[in-house]
């Protein structure tokens, strides 16, 4: 029996779908402006985690995750760099799919953009007008917090204690310091649409209510997202949707918890958000990792707890999960070898049917990946032991199976033996592992670099990158200085 732990009542609770058999999962996505770090990853990994262990429970799942491409950080950096806002958010949900794909996060059902969804949006800001839940003051619409008397459910506040310690902006406009912008009117030279209320585009919150419930109805499963997002996102999107609907909007509320750096808040002005992009090719710390690093990493902590990256997080990782490899690389050796039955082979399930209960005992209580992980560890000693009294064949080809299908639920174990063996560095890019390894000459190298500043000079973000992972494939690591030159290691 599932339980999940619901942000809106504090409790674990049993998880019975809407429609039996069926879950509608929506999950926040990325403003697309800029590379992603490893807070996003996070979330991606966790919501992908769950979608796939609700897969394993028999659920169809419809997953959505949307894009935000409309936005005032899209806008600044367009105008920062002289280019068009689109060109932004192609370039960026462009990285943010090859990180993904990187992670081997898989892709959901959907992936609305709000720009695809501009009718939705006013249809709904108007019917909160219409119900005198929103007001328009000089082509903006404001949301009126005190007509949704549930304001501040899921965060556990009061309007009244909002205010208090609160740093609230004082716009004489508003009839409520609380109130938030559903539309804003544009200035000249920025994205705009049409509507009832002259040109503009739509705030932050209101789109991610349009596109759940044209995905998924008025009312769904799961809602998903980063802690930071339950207020006043998660708290806003609430309200516009139960104001207009009168129905309820998600039933499970699940969040991630924080991604800290040597226990500091990850932040730009620390310097200490290294991006995923970096994490893979190692511009800004000290290895290259892989997908199954990482996600090991992440889901060796609870969802909901804070993570910590130290120096050695990821080394600590990769050495865990060498020690399930080094089991595999024996059972495909036994599993290769001709051998017969032996006495091991009977009492296998001893193992088996325990390790396939308690992680689904771990899995089914809020989706507890380090207690599942540890029935993993746990079952493996036991399995290490069976293989050295010998095992058949036959019988190491269903251990092989039985734990690369629980593995597949975490996205781990995914890789032969010989590839994981074969090095860190290519083990992501499994099919070409050996010519990514070829050695480039100095001269191959000095090239390339020249082709990417080019590329660099020339704002080509994307050949730049392409060349930047290329040689990262080939064990070359670039690191960009200051003063506008590339400095690179082997
Ligand atoms: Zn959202």
């Amino acid at each position: 029996m599932l339980k999940i732990h619901n942000t809106m009542t504090g409790q674990k609770e049993v998880f019975e779908p809407l429609v039996p058999g069926k879950v509608g999962m929506y999950v926040c996505g990325v403003t697309v402006y800029d590379e992603c770090h490893l807070g996003h990853a996070r979330s991606a990994i966790v919501f992908d985690t769950i979608r796939r262990y609700l897969r394993y429970r028999g659920y169809d799942v419809n997953y959505i995750r949307n894009f935000t491409d409309v936005d005032d950080k899209i806008i600044a950096r367009a105008n920062r760099e002289q280019r068009d806002w689109t060109e932004v958010v192609d370039q960026y949900i462009e990285a943010f799919s090859r990180d993904m794909r990187r992670l081997s996060v898989e892709i959901p059902s959907r992936e609305p953009r709000a720009t695809q969804h501009m009718d939705d949006i006013i249809a709904m800001v108007k019917g909160l007008i219409d119900r005198d839940a929103a007001y328009v003051v000089d082509g903006d619409v404001y949301y009126h917090v005190e007509r949704f008397s549930d304001y501040g459910c899921l965060s556990h506040r009061k309007l009244s204690d909002m205010l208090a310690g609160a740093r609230v902006d004082v716009d004489e406009r508003k009839e409520h310091p609380m109130d938030f912008a559903l539309w804003k009117a544009s200035k000249p030279e920025e994205p705009a649409w049409d509507s009832p209320w002259g040109k503009g585009r739509p705030g932050w919150h209101i789109e991610c209510s349009a596109m759940s419930i044209s995905h998924l109805g008025n009312t769904f499963d799961i809602h998903g997202g980063g802690e930071d997002l339950i207020f006043p996102h998660h708290e806003n999107e609430i309200a516009q949707s139960q104001a207009l609907t009168g129905q309820p909007f998600a039933r499970y509320w699940i969040h991630n918890g924080f991604v800290t750096i040597h226990a500091e808040k990850m932040s730009k002005s620390l310097g200490n958000t290294f991006t995923i992009q970096a994490l893979f090719v190692g511009a800004s710390y000290q290895e290259i990792v892989t997908a199954e690093v990482i996600r090991y990493f992440v889901l060796s902590a609870h969802h909901r707890s804070p993570i910590d990256v130290r120096d050695d997080s990821f080394q600590e990782s990769k050495r865990a999960l060498n020690n399930f490899y080094d089991l595999f690389l024996r059972l495909e050796e036994a599993s290769e070898s001709r051998h017969g039955g032996t006495s091991a082979d009977h009492d296998i399930d001893r193992v088996l049917m325990p390790l396939q209960s308690g992680f689904e005992a771990a899995m089914d209580d809020d989706f507890n990946t380090p207690e599942a992980i540890a029935t993993l560890q746990r079952a493996r000693g036991d399995l290490n032991a069976r293989v050295s009294a010998g095992v058949s064949s036959d019988v190491a080809t269903r251990v092989l199976t039985f734990l690369r299908q629980i593995g597949s639920v975490l996205g781990l174990f995914q890789l032969q033996s010989k590839a994981w063996e074969f090095g860190e560095k290519a083990a992501w890019t499994t099919q070409t592992t050996r010519d990514a390894i070829a050695e480039l000459s100095n001269g191959d190298i000095e090239v390339m670099i020249g082709e990417r500043q080019t590329a660099r000079s020339s704002k080509d973000w994307k050949r730049s990158d392409e060349i930047r992972d290329d040689l990262a494939r080939h064990g070359v690591i670039l690191e960009d200085r200051p003063d506008g030159t590339t400095r690179w290691k082997k």
